[in-house]
């Protein structure tokens, strides 16, 4: 097979990329007559990756490109909420909740899954992140770790999670964010110097774009930051991407060159590394001078959550495998310690342990295949990331 090895469009939603088996089950109970019975289905995952308690749910918007116009009826917690898996009863909170004809979903199970599952993941480690930074700029680098056909879906995931930027043209565009990025090590060797690639830099890069340079291709950090500062007068940062084999102690570095910056007068460039970070390496430095992290493939390669699809009502009764619970079920939420809640009816009062009446957090998102609420942009679900964040973070120095 020639070409690239990437779904179109087009081949996901006419089920091309689905498990093959939904096909067949679609064929067997159209010829029983059955393909049209009214069913409910639930969204749910039994725990998080990584031993994670909590997750951020990511992905509806693309769920919801997808199913509209499909004839099915749709409720869903928000985009953005964070969310545990279970209640106290250790009941799993339904996240999505799709009802309709079976036929007119079940063969985009595949589709839907893959569209919250992985970018959940991907919200979450960059939140995890976010907070591990004490809410410093991280910025998303790992695009090139992944397949390229997903770049503008783990952009948006890593933005909406917490991250402050993405770097790709795609991935900026889907978030209405400016992409970010410093420069590659190949533009240095490419010019043959630092100060030949600084210049250049500063001559030819629109005057819109952040000047964060490179400094660690050839010589010493300290050295070079100095060089990048002499190079280029607006200077906004510096960024170091020193190798595992140079790093030494990395705080004593990063302390020295920020003191090298001050007393020369460049108390305004900031300092941002990068290199192989994860939440532990970026928390471990983040109460250090560096003003901001460019994190890769610790966010990017996410683990995916193990989401579910299974019908839980089938002709208005409560049905379901075993190892599910049947039945219509509505997520709760506590406002002030983030356990979660589960109700048979949408206003039934759902107490907290902690004695606080919890939330009802889902909402009526498709109707009949239509859109009932207006499309939320990234910039406003990273807003309510963020500030549910500050909250959990909140909660757990409390615990
Ligand atoms: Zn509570």
């Amino acid at each position: 097979m020639s070409g690239l090895f990437q779904a179109s469009e087009d081949e996901i939603r006419s089920g091309y990329t689905m498990d093959v088996y939904f096909e067949r089950t679609h064929r067997i109970l159209d010829a029983a007559g059955l393909a049209d019975v009214p069913v409910k289905a639930e969204f749910t995952c039994s725990s998080l990756p990584n031993g994670w308690k909590w997750g951020v749910f990511c992905g509806l918007q693309e769920v919801l490109n997808l199913m509209e116009g499909s004839g099915v009826s749709m409720s869903s917690i928000p985009e953005g909420t964070l969310f545990r898996p279970r209640d106290g009863r250790s009941v799993r909170v339904p996240l999505m909740n799709l009802e309709g004809p079976y036929s007119g979903f079940g063969e985009m199970e595949t589709a839907i899954l893959g569209m919250i599952c992985q970018p959940s993941g991907i919200a979450t480690a960059s939140a995890r992140t976010k907070m591990a930074a004490r809410w410093k700029t991280v910025l998303a680098f790992g695009n090139r770790r992944m397949h390229p056909a997903i770049s503008g879906v783990i952009d948006r995931s890593a933005f909406i999670g917490g991250c402050d930027g993405v770097s790709s043209r795609m991935g900026g565009d889907i978030t209405g964010t400016e992409p970010v990025g410093t420069v590659p090590h190949a533009l240095m060797i490419m010019m043959g110097s630092n100060d030949a690639a600084f210049r250049k830099f500063d001559e030819v890069i629109e005057p819109e774009v952040s000047r964060i340079m490179l400094i660690d291709t050839y010589s010493d950090e300290r050295a070079a930051a100095l060089e990048a500062c002499e190079s280029i007068p607006s200077l906004k940062g510096i960024r170091l991407d020193t190798p595992g084999s140079r790093r030494g102690n990395f705080k004593d570095l990063v302390n020295e060159i920020r003191w090298e910056l001050d007393i020369n007068g460049h108390q305004d460039v900031g300092i941002i590394v990068s290199g192989g970070l994860d939440e532990k390496s970026v928390g471990d430095l983040a109460d250090t001078c560096i003003t901001g992290f460019g994190v890769g493939t610790s966010i990017s390669n996410a683990p995916t959550f193990d989401l579910s699809m299974d019908i839980i009502e089938k002709q208005g009764r409560p049905v379901s495998k075993r190892g599910k619970f049947s039945g219509r079920k509505y997520p709760h939420r506590c406002p002030h310690c983030f356990s979660m809640g589960v109700s048979l009816s949408p206003d039934e009062e759902v107490r907290c342990s902690c004695g606080s009446v919890m939330e009802m957090l889902e909402k009526p998102v498709l109707k009949d295949g239509v859109k009932v609420q207006k499309d939320r942009t990234p910039v406003e679900i990273r807003e309510s990331v963020i500030s549910q964040l500050k909250q959990i973070s909140e909660i757990e120095s409390r615990s």
